[in-house]
């Protein structure tokens, strides 16, 4: 099983995707995801000019050992860019093992704990009139959980809010195609007194049942997210997202101390150790990590199992910008642990799945990887190179009030 290729593929299918393609001597391929969204060709380099030169000839079963060697052995360790490409290295490895073994991976991690995995999309509206489209659009689609962002009096674009009209739109997109970053604003103190009236609204027209959830993006300081989470606790919320800045954890003490709204938060988290206090302390019930962002299937396995013993779940980032080979890999590990919680699901494009063929399926509500031995994704690279990659960014905020920088 000696590994004997290692190549990177970019390519822009209506947004950047960093993939890795590993094969062995046998002919066998593993794929992996490393994009990083608005960071790609870092990821890109970091493979090609650093990692892949180290793995050829390694043995591609020896998968922990393969982990360890790239973690300690950079020195410099943790980190979005290291990261993610260890975590496209491990995905590729189990993705070869397990079409080694002939098992879809989720076998090899232990087999089935459920049917498939709850899902939830991106329901959203500048008003209430467009919100309560895009949730029947959802629901009509087959959903059984949405998120809720909607747009705050006197601002402009706002995160979460699909923008009006055609084009080749996403369920949310912010990444844009441009130089440099488009520039949004935000007031904090409107979208406070705006938000809870939104889902009231919604309760009212829905009912109790739907599972609301609804992402703060990291904006508040800690007596704000509390604020907001007391606040939106008769609308019971399934969870409140990136309330505060994730790399402050001491925050989300002051947050528990006054609301009992579910928190989730870490999609911008790369290790377990980001998570020490969050998990220890049970400052939050949703793990938002994505193998892809997060060193691949051998760290999040091992996250997953740290966050069960406090009885804390997964809710991994599943947005355009993971991969449909990144969205994989999540599939198979959430079906297979036994403390899955939801799975964000954003549909891609239509381009992104001619150059990705795809295994897995939505129906019903519930996501399932499909029973193709490996991870069920395979790249057409004639249809990658027709999308040659685009310099693309995510907006940067300013307060409306000064234009200060504030968090995206
Ligand atoms: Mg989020």
């Amino acid at each position: 099983m000696k590994i004997t290729s290692a190549e990177v593929v970019v390519t822009c299918p209506g947004r950047n995707f960093v993939s890795l393609r590993l094969e062995t001597e046998d002919g066998v391929v593993g794929w992996g995801d490393a994009t990083l969204n608005g960071r790609e060709l870092a990821v890109a380099s970091y493979l090609r000019d650093h990692l892949n030169p180290t793995l050829i000839g390694r043995d591609a079963g020896a998968i922990e050992d393969t982990w360890q060697y790239l973690y300690r052995g950079g020195y410099w360790r943790r980190g979005p860019v290291t990261m993610a490409a260890i975590a496209a290295v491990d995905v590729a490895l189990w993705d070869i093992k397990a079409k080694y073994a002939e098992m879809p991976l989720y076998q090899l991690l232990g087999g089935a704990s459920r049917r498939g995995l709850l899902a939830y999309g991106h329901a959203s509206g500048g008003e209430l009139p467009a919100l309560f489209d895009s949730i029947d659009q959802h629901l009509d689609a087959g959903y059984r959980a949405v998120r809720i962002q909607t747009g705050v009096p006197g601002l402009g674009q706002v995160y979460g809010v699909a923008a009006a009209g055609g084009g080749q739109r996403y369920d949310y997109e912010p990444a844009r195609a441009a130089a440099r970053p488009t520039e949004e604003h935000w007031d904090t103190r409107a979208y406070l007194r705006h938000v809870p009236g939104v889902f009231e609204a919604v309760r009212g027209k829905y009912g109790p049942d739907l599972p609301l959830l609804h992402d703060g993006h990291h904006r508040m300081t800690p007596v704000e997210a509390a604020r907001l989470g007391r606040s939106l606790e008769p609308y019971d919320l399934f969870w409140l997202e990136d309330c505060t800045p994730a790399e402050d954890p001491a925050a989300l003490r002051l947050v528990r101390q006054h609301t009992t709204t579910p928190l989730a938060l870490g999609e911008t988290f790369n290790t377990v150790w980001d998570y020490q206090t969050l998990i220890s302390e049970r400052l939050i019930d949703y793990v938002r990590s994505a193998v892809t962002h997060t060193g691949g299937i051998t760290a999040m396995r091992k996250l997953l199992d740290f966050a069960a013993m406090y009885q804390i779940k997964s809710g991994m980032h599943g947005p355009t910008d993971v991969s449909p080979i990144g969205m994989a890999a999540a599939l198979h590990l959430g079906l297979a642990i036994h403390n899955f919680g939801i799975q964000e699901y954003m549909r891609h494009s239509p381009d992104t799945l001619t150059v990705f063929r795809t295994g897995y399926r939505f129906e019903d509500g519930l996501l399932h990887p499909g029973d193709t031995p490996g991870l069920g994704v395979e790249m057409d690279l004639e249809a990658a190179a027709a999308f040659p990659y685009q310099a693309a960014y995510l907006p940067v905020n300013r307060l409306a009030v000064d234009g200060t920088v504030h968090d995206w």
